[in-house]
């Protein structure tokens, strides 16, 4: 294909859209009946468009909108101004006000969070431009299928007040082995990371020794959400080390995890004390971790998550990637970000299998043996499905839900009920 005229930001327009979720279980409570998600469309006045994604709790929404407000006639090959507009828009340098995601991530500015999907939107138009893929803009792709990992979660049966979903109860140690196998089986993946810090950590323990039993050979993981002590995270790393291919977030805090890293020999991972770049330095000087998982939503889109992945090649730390539950847009974006990074050796997560609603139109994001091969078309090489779009939409406002509450959400279900953080 011969590169076209790009042309300059015509138009901006955010939907917010929500798709059904089982009700999965965390540190902090239980997944709501729905995934709010945002999808950005930068239109140019050379008639392309570009695909973007993101959370949709209402303060994002609300920062999304001023940003798209303050984007037409921008060029969609300079990044660096939409960084400017960015900051400028949110009345904020690197240093201001914050954002929170889900009750459990939190950075000191909304300027990362903000930027990613015009990023990648800007990019797919730049793709769509040159007739290149994004994976190409990045670099180029050193793999040209990208590993994801199955992602297990103890669960309850269904949403109360709700038929059952197709996955059934989670709980025991035999129900996360089938539901293991279902995923194995359905989808191919070799690398399997079970959500914790829900149960007490015996019971998590046996779990991962039962996956272990079943799956030989599988990578495992299992992800506690710092529900731990340090004492008990290092007894879990003691009885699990041969099992796990690393330990991700077994405690809170840098300090936290730096104690741990101290007195054991696992690997630990983070998505949690190291969610943005002024994380880095402490958790260097620490050693409070050996594995960082990026997040292109978080660290500001796909080329500062590149930026991140030769920071942790400088400093000898291990490159995995996190994942919220997403749809296609998301998943085309990492699968070119990790194609194109290559000390991103780790499978990817991916809360993919759980969902059963889409945006994208199907054909270009398929899993077999685990991994997606990486979209060769233009840009991020997926199509939105308009209707699908409209159908998502109307659902998120029909729904009633402005944002993630997992606590306030199980809390209504179970009265009382706390956060697991440093519980055990
Ligand atoms: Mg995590």
């Amino acid at each position: 294909m011969s590169p076209r005229e790009a042309g300059r930001v015509s138009r901006v327009v955010v939907t917010p859209v929500a798709f059904r979720d089982p009700p999965l279980l965390n540190v902090v409570g239980v997944h709501q009946p729905y995934v709010l998600r945002a999808i950005v469309q930068v239109h140019t006045d050379a008639g392309l468009m570009g695909l973007g994604e993101t959370y949709a709790d209402q303060s994002h929404l609300d920062r999304l909108g001023a940003v798209a407000a303050a984007l037409p006639g921008a060029d969609v090959f300079d990044l660096n101004a939409l960084r400017a507009i960015v900051v400028k828009t949110l009345g904020e340098g690197t240093g201001g006000a914050g954002a929170s995601f889900g009750g459990m991530l939190e950075v000191s500015s909304a300027v990362d969070t903000v930027v990613a999907p015009f990023e990648v939107a800007l990019l797919d138009l730049q793709g769509r431009a040159l007739g290149r893929p994004v994976s190409d803009l990045l670099g180029g792709a050193v793999r040209d299928r990208v590993p994801y990992s199955g992602y297990l979660f103890y669960k309850w049966a269904g949403h109360p007040g709700h038929d059952d979903d197709s996955w059934g109860e989670g709980r025991t140690p035999e129900q996360l082995v089938a539901q293991a196998r279902r995923m194995v089986d359905e989808y191919g993946f070799t690398a399997l990371k079970l959500k914790g810090g829900v149960y007490e950590p015996r019971h998590e323990f046996e779990t991962v020794e039962a996956l272990a039993a079943a799956f030989p050979g599988h990578a495992l993981r299992i992800d506690p959400n710092g529900a731990w002590t340090v004492e008990t995270s290092v007894k879990a790393a003691e009885r699990l080390s041969g099992v796990l291919e690393y330990l991700e977030d077994p405690t809170p805090g840098i300090s936290g995890m730096s104690e741990v890293s101290r007195q054991t020999s696992i690997p630990l991972a983070t998505n949690m004390c190291v969610i943005a770049f002024e994380h880095l330095k402490p958790a260097v000087a620490a050693d409070a971790v050996q594995v960082v998982l990026s997040d292109h939503h978080l660290w500001g889109g796909l080329r500062r998550s590149a930026l991140l992945g030769g920071i942790c090649e400088t400093f000898g730390l291990g490159l995995s990637m996190h994942s919220n539950s997403h749809l296609g847009v998301s998943l085309a974006a990492m699968t070119h970000l990790a194609a194109a990074t290559p000390n991103l050796t780790y499978a990817c997560d991916t809360h993919y299998p759980w969902k059963t609603e889409e945006v994208v139109k199907p054909g270009a994001l398929e899993f077999r043996d685990g991994s997606v091969a990486v979209p060769t078309g233009p840009g991020l090489g997926v199509e939105l499905d308009e209707d699908a779009l409209a159908g998502l939409h109307e659902q998120y406002v029909k729904c009633g839900q402005r944002g993630r509450e997992d606590t306030a959400y199980m809390r209504s279900i179970v009265p009382g009920f706390t956060p697991n953080t440093a519980r055990w």
